[in-house]
């Protein structure tokens, strides 16, 4: 029996199965989701969860509206990045004080990379892939203006990374789980490849965390950064992380040398000195609210296994591709990501030529993923909250969506600020 054949055969009472056995199945109802929406965008911005409403209400109306400053001891405000820290480490294969969370991946991944420049002297080059989520490449663009003559940024095609990586090098710094097509970096292989060239090696995890087995120390990365609003749900423009391996912690200078970074910020010195560790990547006040929802959402990865995760992620994606094709044969779709499982994050992409208006008629039925130019439709399957069975669903809404031309319907085809 072909693949075809055998998608043919199946029925929405298999997926119900499915479900029935799932592990992961219980952590849905911990997810405020509105009625009627399959949500396959978790991937770009993870959904409220229940204990988050709670938990921002206490935060605004008895910490900062009863507390007020004496929340920053009484409520310790100020221990909350590290214990935020904590629980994104242990998804990251990295220990608490290798991690602090704060600011947004770009003002991290400037952070870092500025900070890492003394790491190898008498190397100049910060190399990346033109892959790359845009907001990377531009800010080491920033990084390498600023700095000119000791900081140049080399942008190279993924196919032409290796051959790149040469002796000029300082850093290589790529993100995991690509945004458009999910196709997934091997962190160790690469890490070993930059280290192997003299080069420290930065990750960028924002697709990858929460979706997927993440291993920092067993890779030797020396630096990372990631994304506190996708996988992990903690709102919209939610703190993001930072790590350090420990080796550099005394070697690297924060040049974001903020206060909260300070040795001793309470004793307003003249003159900054850097705190020990990891703490130095605080620069200025944290954002308490934020920090305090996105503490909350993380609680939901708490007794979760990363492997059920992925094991769930790899059964959602390889259904949803293994129907479309069949489903939606000759419709136009074709596939961007990889086939192999194992090489691809949680999320996958189609392109079709009228992506857009068909993503757009998607949505008003409900079924919520997104469109990234020039024509990728992109379904993200995040394990905590898609059931099978809203893989299912999504197909065959797919499936009526393409087959009725739906998507013609002018109204789908004017294009809004955020896609
Ligand atoms: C989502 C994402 C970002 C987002 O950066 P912000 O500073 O939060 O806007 C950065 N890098 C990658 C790879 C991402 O996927």
């Amino acid at each position: 029996m072909t693949r075809e054949q055998a998608a043919a055969r199946e029925t929405r009472a298999d997926f119900e199965a499915l479900d029935a056995a799932d592990p992961l199945a219980p952590c849905r109802a911990r997810f405020a989701l509105p009625r009627g929406v399959i949500y396959l965008d978790g991937n770009s911005l993870g959904p409220l969860t229940h204990a988050a409403v709670d938990r921002a209400q206490a935060v605004v109306t008895r910490e900062w509206g009863e507390g007020l400053i004496r929340s920053w001891n009484e409520a310790d405000w100020i221990n909350l990045p590290a214990r935020v820290a904590a629980k994104v480490a242990r998804l990251i294969g990295a220990s608490a004080d290798e991690v602090t969370v704060a600011d947004s991946t770009s003002i991290n991944l400037f952070k870092l990379l500025a900070a890492a420049r003394g790491l190898r002297p008498g190397r100049h080059v910060l190399l990346t892939e033109a892959e790359n989520f845009p907001t990377d490449v531009y800010v080491a663009e920033g990084l390498a203006e600023l700095l000119s003559g000791s900081v140049m940024l080399r942008v190279v095609p993924r196919a032409e990374l290796l051959h790149a990586l040469d002796e000029q090098v300082a850093l290589l710094f790529l993100t995991e789980v690509d945004y458009k097509s999910g196709a997934r970096h091997g962190v160790a292989a690469m890490t070993r490849r930059a280290h192997e060239a003299g080069a420290l090696a930065l990750w960028d995890l924002s697709h990858s965390v929460g979706a997927l087995p993440i291993d920092l120390r067993g890779a030797g990365a020396d630096l990372a950064v990631g994304c506190g609003y996708k996988y992990l749900n903690g709102g919209p423009g939610a703190p993001a992380f930072l790590y350090v391996a420990k080796p550099w912690h005394e070697a690297i200078h924060p040049v974001l040398s903020g206060w909260m970074g300070h040795a001793r910020p309470f004793d307003f010195a003249l003159g900054y000195q850097p705190a020990s560790g990891i703490a130095r990547f605080q620069a200025g006040t944290p954002s308490v609210i934020a920090l305090s929802i996105l503490d909350s959402a993380l609680d939901e990865f708490e007794g979760v296994s990363l492997d059920a995760v992925r094991a769930k992620s790899s059964a959602l994606s390889e259904a949803f591709i293994r129907l479309v094709e069949s489903r939606c044969a000759g419709h136009g779709l074709t596939l961007a990501s990889p086939r192999d499982a194992t090489q691809r994050g949680s999320q996958v992409s189609f392109r079709h030529a009228h992506g857009y208006p068909i993503m757009q008629a998607l949505i008003a039925r409900g079924v919520i993923g997104d469109f990234r130019a020039p024509d990728l439709l992109r379904f993200g399957f995040a394990p905590l909250y898609v059931r099978h069975v809203d893989v299912w669903d999504a197909v065959a809404v797919l499936e009526a969506v393409l087959t009725s031309g739906e998507w013609r319907d002018p109204r789908f085809a004017s294009v809004a600020t955020v896609t």
